[in-house]
């Protein structure tokens, strides 16, 4: 079996545990950039929590954009590295605003897959996960992001080696029609089972496609 084989697979098999899945979009692009430039390098609570405050406290972009960057940062605090994502954000509004003069990205959806792309990953700071979860879930431009989650299991997998680029061998795998579920469930996947500290191996509905329960884990993880 080659790895496109098993990537489908694995999603067929996850599918059967975790359910179909439809896609529906997050949000506007821009909401959706901002939330996962909160979401880098902290849990989904600490994010909803951050994003929530900084609406609050700046219900408009141009009041991110115009207020010193600490008050920003102290808004989303709550997710930690807030003075590094506070510079950020409105580093990316500012551009934003002076490429297309307003605080939007619909224009996006005009564009192909690959422009959006490059449109996006531009920006300081706005890596090819963040990009991704963008395209993805508020466009519908299936790019398939990889977050810890993700990285962890493709390479205990061994569908990502040590070295290489997770998106880059991921997108060459994932065909596009599986892109959104197969990232939602392997997120699930990796929150239930496949466990950083300890897998629950025994009860993995793919452990006959992994070779950590005869082999154990990739020697990346044994060095810890
Ligand atoms: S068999 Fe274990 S290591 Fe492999 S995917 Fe399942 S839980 Fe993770």
């Amino acid at each position: 079996m080659n790895a496109r084989e098993k990537v489908k697979k694995l999603a067929a098999r996850l599918e059967q545990k975790y359910g179909s899945l439809k896609w529906e979009s997050q949000g506007d692009p821009l909401e959706i950039l901002v939330l996962t430039i909160l979401s880098q390098n902290t849990n989904d609570t600490n994010r909803d929590r951050a994003f929530a405050s900084l609406k609050k406290k700046f219900p408009a972009y141009e009041s991110i954009v115009r207020s010193p960057t600490e008050k920003v940062a102290e808004a989303i605090k709550e997710g930690g590295l807030h003075h590094q994502k506070a510079k950020r954000i409105q580093e990316v509004l500012k551009k934003i605003k002076a490429e297309h003069g307003a605080y939007d990205l619909n224009y996006l959806k005009d564009l192909s897959t690959e422009e959006a792309f490059n449109e996006l990953i531009k920006f300081d700071g706005v890596g090819k996960k963040t990009t991704g979860v963008v395209l993805t879930f508020s466009l519908n431009k299936p790019y398939f992001p990889v977050d810890t989650h993700i990285d962890r299991i493709t390479h205990r997998l061994g569908l990502v080696k040590k070295g290489q680029d997770p998106h880059d061998v991921m997108n060459a795998l994932v065909p596009k029609e599986l892109t959104y579920q197969f990232h939602l469930h392997l997120i699930w996947h990796g929150r239930a089972t496949c466990k950083a500290r300890k897998p629950l191996c025994d009860q993995c509905v793919i452990a006959d496609l992994c070779p950590v329960p005869t082999q154990g884990l990739p020697l990346r993880e044994r060095r810890k």
